[in-house]
């Protein structure tokens, strides 16, 4: 058994690294796989993240990360920048394998893989994707200077895209297929303040237009069904998301979005020993705040678990 360790975590955003914070000042020695591209999950692509307590003026997205991590690591958990590319969850051991393809075995896994980009689902959409279609303002909004570019959602993801392109294109337009935002008041106040923003209503992309980049949108209004072309030379998408739960399909039950159901209030999920946490079980709250707090219940439910 001297190979197999008490706790795997998959996943490293703010539900992941509190996860390891704690496991690891639970003495439970644990691992955390990263990911190989950007450890640090979907803050690494924001920018200021002014509602996480206990930073009066604020903090980068990429900073808090950063911050969480090497607390992590002082605790002594181990962190390994890889993939885990397949699971078998069902055993008492549980088996674990990553990119590079070493296998880990452990008696508990807490699964922290967050969300990914949801995408409209148009073809053009993904040819032109990273010749002007894109998900990440902060990543690829300096390609963009002096343009005029369209954002496409109407929650705080797109108006907060939104404001950030506005450093860079000369205009911006928040395409919404409704005629109100869900974005937070404080954020769309500030959206609607901002001169380079334009509001688009009750419209819907329905194609993307371009050779080999992007030259314009196509939109329908969804009140009348009416369509138009409209030239752009950048989309941004920002819809929302997606729980990134497909490794684990079969052995977790999901719900029929692909979030992680847990017990309770608790986040034990249906194999024995293996915890979810962060937005990978979230469809309401989704802050980073609220998935630090959901991998600090993971740890702890895993230690209970651990020592019966
Ligand atoms: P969201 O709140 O779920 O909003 C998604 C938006 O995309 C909605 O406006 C939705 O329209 C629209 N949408 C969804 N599917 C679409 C489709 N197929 N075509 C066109 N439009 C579509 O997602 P989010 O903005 O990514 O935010 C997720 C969570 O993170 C929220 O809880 C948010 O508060 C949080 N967040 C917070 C901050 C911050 O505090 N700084 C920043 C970013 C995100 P409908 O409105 O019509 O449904």
């Amino acid at each position: 058994m001297s190979d197999v360790r008490s706790v795997v975590i998959v996943g490293s955003g703010p539900a992941g690294y509190t996860a390891a914070i704690y496991a690891a000042r639970a003495q439970l020695d644990p691992i955390i796989y990263e990911g190989s591209v950007t450890a640090g999950g979907a803050l690494m692509n924001t920018t200021e993240v002014e509602n996480f307590p206990g930073f009066t003026d604020g903090v980068m997205g990429p900073d808090l990360m950063d911050s969480m991590r090497n607390q992590a690591k002082r605790f002594g958990a181990e962190l390994i920048t890889d993939d885990i590319v397949e699971m078998d969850l069902t055993g008492e051991i549980k088996v674990l394998k990553d990119g590079s393809g070493n296998t880990v075995k452990s008696k508990s896994v807490i699964l922290a893989t967050g969300s990914a980009y949801r995408e409209i689902g148009l073809v053009n959409e993904k040819r032109l994707s990273g010749h002007g279609v894109s998900w990440c303002a902060t990543c690829d909004g300096f390609f963009f200077r002096g343009q005029t570019i369209a954002v496409v959602g109407g929650g705080d993801s797109a108006v907060e895209e939104a404001t950030f392109l506005t450093r860079f294109a000369d205009k911006v337009v928040m395409i919404h297929r409704r005629d109100s935002l869900r974005a937070s008041k404080i954020m769309a106040e500030r959206a609607k303040a901002n001169p380079k923003i334009e509001f688009l209503w009750n419209t819907e992309v329905i194609d993307v237009l371009g050779a080999d980049k992007v030259e314009g949108l196509k939109l329908r209004n969804t009140v009348d069904g009416s369509e138009s072309e409209r030239a752009f030379t950048g989309l941004f998408v920002a819809i929302g998301h997606i729980p990134r739960s497909e490794l684990i399909i079969g052995q977790i039950d999901l719900d029929a979005e692909g979030y992680v159901i847990c017990e309770g209030r608790s986040t034990r999920t249906n194999q024995k020993g293996v915890f979810a946490c962060g937005d990978l079980v979230d469809h309401t709250y989704r802050q980073a705040i609220t998935a630090a707090g959901s991998g600090c219940a993971a740890a702890l439910d895993a230690e209970k678990f651990l020592s019966h």
